[in-house]
């Protein structure tokens, strides 16, 4: 047998050390141009920004102007009533990824958490009810010189929405320019489908006579929708379901006379209150539950009431047929 000293003997472990380096160094080539393909791809996708909304409707009207464009996050889901939402931390987290916050406003959000909240974080913030005509009305517990405050309950009256609408579609054409064409075409898109639906409302209404035009609910958050549409709105506990709400046991007798008295025919549940009241109401005075109506905020995904125009056209039939 052929002895060679060891350095010049063709060595298992060298060769099998070097072809591991070479297989190393080519896995480690391709893992890091791999992950700086990958790296780089993603940092040429476009970032999108990002518009939290306070409530359902809002972040309805938000996806209508931005399509895919911004990511729209919304604090509040289906059935979630604005009043007396309390803020979690998944609500902070989510605005401080915001670029631009939307609120409805004139404290419809209690104790104006959307406001403080985006404030907190340096977050611009608009509400959509500025530019809205309001309808003033009286705290049924504050002292009889206090001041009348704003009806927060915009969006019933569709020309209201359509002002919400335009607010929004201004303030991310303000923050993203360059896309301001796209954003224009879906606005106008939109505020033509508003206006379609305000012309079905009208027709729809049209249904029921003028005197059993009386829309009794848990609270008031019909009063523009009645006075768009020529109904008188009643409830038993006022503006909010907050703290601020009324309620009042002389409250709830006045509901019980106007309904004996005016010969009702239906109450209304709405899918973002309480529910007893009106069902004891409804026990008391015989009278008919017609249904529940979305108020403040939209039906959950997959169901009828899941966008602003289902959840008022959904509303519309079940008033009409419970009153015709
Ligand atoms: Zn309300």
């Amino acid at each position: 047998m052929l002895f060679l000293p060891a350095a010049r003997r063709p060595s298992f472990s060298a060769h099998a050390l070097s072809r591991f380096a070479q297989a190393f160094l080519i896995a480690t080539l391709l893992t890091c141009f791999g992950l700086t393909a990958a790296a780089l791809a993603q940092d040429t996708q476009p970032k999108k920004k990002v518009l939290v909304c306070s409530t359902t409707q809002i972040a309805d009207f938000a996806r209508q102007v931005v399509g895919d464009r911004w990511e729209v996050g919304c604090i509040l889901s289906a059935g979630q009533d604005p009043h007396t939402h309390e803020v979690t931390s998944d609500d902070i987290a989510l605005i401080k990824r915001a670029d631009l916050c939307f609120q409805n406003g004139w404290n419809l959000e209690g104790h104006d958490w959307m406001g403080v909240q985006a404030r907190n974080q340096g977050k611009p913030i608009v509400a959509c009810v500025t530019g809205v005509k309001p309808l003033m009305i009286q705290e049924e517990h504050s002292a009889e010189d206090a001041k009348p405050v704003q009806d927060p309950h915009a969006w019933f009256d569709i020309e209201n929405a359509m002002i919400y609408v335009t607010n929004i579609r201004n303030a991310v054409r303000d923050l993203d320019p360059d896309h301001a064409k796209e954003y224009n075409a879906r606005a106008k898109l939109y505020l033509y489908q508003l206006r379609g639906l305000k012309q079905w409302v009208a027709q729809e209404v049209n249904r029921v006579p003028k005197q059993k035009r009386i829309l009794i609910t848990h609270h008031d958050a019909f009063g523009y929708f009645a006075r768009a549409n020529g109904f008188r709105a009643v409830s038993p506990v006022g503006w909010t379901t907050g703290e601020l709400a009324g309620g009042s046991i002389e409250q709830r007798q006045q509901v019980v006379n106007q309904i004996r008295e005016l010969g009702v025919k239906s109450i209304f549940l709405e899918t973002s209150t309480k529910t007893e009241t009106l069902e004891a109401i409804a026990k008391e005075t015989g009278v008919k539950i017609g249904g529940a109506l979305y108020s403040d905020a939209m039906g959950a995904p997959g169901t009828a009431g899941e966008t602003y125009i289902g959840m008022v056209r959904e509303n519309v039939l079940t008033i009409v047929n419970s009153l015709e």
